[in-house]
């Protein structure tokens, strides 16, 4: 079995439980993730060996992504608002779940968002995955930017 030039690919799959085995290490695991080498095909391993075999942090980046995400949707900071809105502050983001119908809207720092989620955790999971990745901190500050650009224009106006 090569040792070396592993590449990941897809989600890695929870089993809520250590019910998996590593294919590789024999080690019962919960977090399933998929490797693959174009000599040997694909196995199934545990985070240590995924690391291990694609020689990168990969898998262990995503289990600590994962165990932030769950403390962040079931944070004790959420707090209910008016017609079952539910607001939290996160990263000097202004986040709000906002009922719309039979489906859930995002609302960051004032704006509503167009995605539209089935519940309350799948919107509070996507909202993280967005402000976590850095994304919805570069689109305010661009939005910020071409007001206070604007105000300045009109300032000289
Ligand atoms: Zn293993």
């Amino acid at each position: 079995m090569p040792q070396f030039g592993w590449e990941h690919f897809g989600d890695f799959d929870d089993l809520g439980a250590p019910d998996g085995e590593c294919e590789l290490c024999g080690t019962s695991i919960r977090y399933v993730f998929p490797v693959y080498h174009s000599k040997w095909g694909t196995m199934e391993v545990g985070e240590v060996c995924c690391d291990h075999l694609t020689s990168s942090d990969y898998a262990s980046n995503q289990i600590k992504h994962q165990a932030r995400r769950t403390r962040f949707v079931f944070s004790p900071r959420w707090s209910a608002g008016k017609s079952g809105t539910t607001s939290i502050t996160q990263k000097g983001v202004a986040l709000s779940i906002v009922p719309d119908g039979s489906s859930y809207k995002l609302r960051m720092n004032g704006r509503h968002g167009k995605l539209r989620f089935g519940s309350v955790l799948e919107a509070k999971i996507k909202a993280f995955d967005l402000i976590d990745s850095g994304i919805v901190g570069a689109y305010l500050l661009k939005v910020k930017l071409r007001l206070d650009h604007r105000h300045w224009e009109r300032a000289y106006d």
